[in-house]
């Protein structure tokens, strides 16, 4: 679905030049969740963009469906873009457009209306009812959650999500991981997930690349964590964790 075959990326700033990526060899596979993970400037964040060609690789080729990015025309490249959707660690929604405004956006951008496709992803992300709403009066899970919702509107095959639960704390974090799930199962997405909280990947990904200074240092399966007891209330579990 997804290849780098030597792949690198040099940005040159002046006289100093930074090798974000170094040589990256790797394939995520249709409908995986793939996690990327490493400390902050391993390069995640220009693997991701890499994939939707919002940067081009100095050497090497990124395939998506056998296709190598760097062939096709800009026309080709947009088109190809719009089958990729993006979710960001800061929403990215916009302030002064209400909930139901940012999520047909993509749609409107493409010339269609889209308030009924727009309804029933936030329906499927479980803020039905949210439409009229401004993002500031949501919490940082629901703007997430709207978020996935716009980035879903034009049935991308592919999700990248950039560190999408790094503003979130535990709770809103489970839910957005929850929805990423739903929509993997549903829409038979491939969902490539940056994230620097190992946890984040341990709980959701097949597997995961390792980088380390821009070069992969490891790739591996991931074993997903023993199943955690959901009795009770919340103050059950509390007391019984904490006694
Ligand atoms: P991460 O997402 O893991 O924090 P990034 O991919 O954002 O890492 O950055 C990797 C390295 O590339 C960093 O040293 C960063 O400063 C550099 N870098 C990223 N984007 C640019 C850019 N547009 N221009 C110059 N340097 C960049
Ligand atoms: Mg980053």
């Amino acid at each position: 679905m997804i290849e780098f075959r030597s792949v690198s990326k040099t940005f040159v700033q002046g006289r100093s030049s930074v090798t974000a990526l170094d040589g990256i060899d790797l394939t995520v596979a249709e409908n995986e969740m793939f996690g990327v993970v490493g400390e902050s400037g391993s390069g995640k964040s220009t693997l991701l963009r890499l994939i939707n060609r919002l940067e081009a690789p100095t050497a090497g080729t990124v395939l998506v469906d056998g296709e190598d990015q760097g062939a096709l025309s800009s026309r080709q490249q947009r088109r190809r873009r719009q089958r990729i959707g993006m979710v960001f660690q800061q929403f990215n929604l916009l302030a002064n457009s209400t909930v139901l405004q940012n999520v047909t956006l993509p749609l409107r951008l493409q010339g269609a209306r889209g308030r009924d496709t727009a309804l029933q992803m936030l329906e499927f992300v479980r803020m039905a009812g949210h439409q009229g709403t401004h993002p500031a009066r949501l919490s940082g899970g629901e703007k997430q959650r709207v978020a996935i919702a716009r980035a879903l509107v034009t049935r991308p095959r592919i999700l990248l999500c950039d560190e999408p639960t790094s503003a979130l704390d535990s709770g809103h974090t489970e839910e957005v991981m929850a929805v990423l799930q739903d929509v993997r199962r549903e829409f038979s997405t491939t969902i490539v997930l940056v994230s620097h909280e190992l946890d984040v990947v341990k709980a959701s990904c097949d597997r995961a690349a390792v980088l380390e200074g821009g070069r992969l240092a490891a790739l591996t399966d991931v074993t997903p964590p023993p199943p955690r007891e959901r009795t009770g209330t919340y103050a059950e579990r509390a007391a019984e964790h904490l006694s």
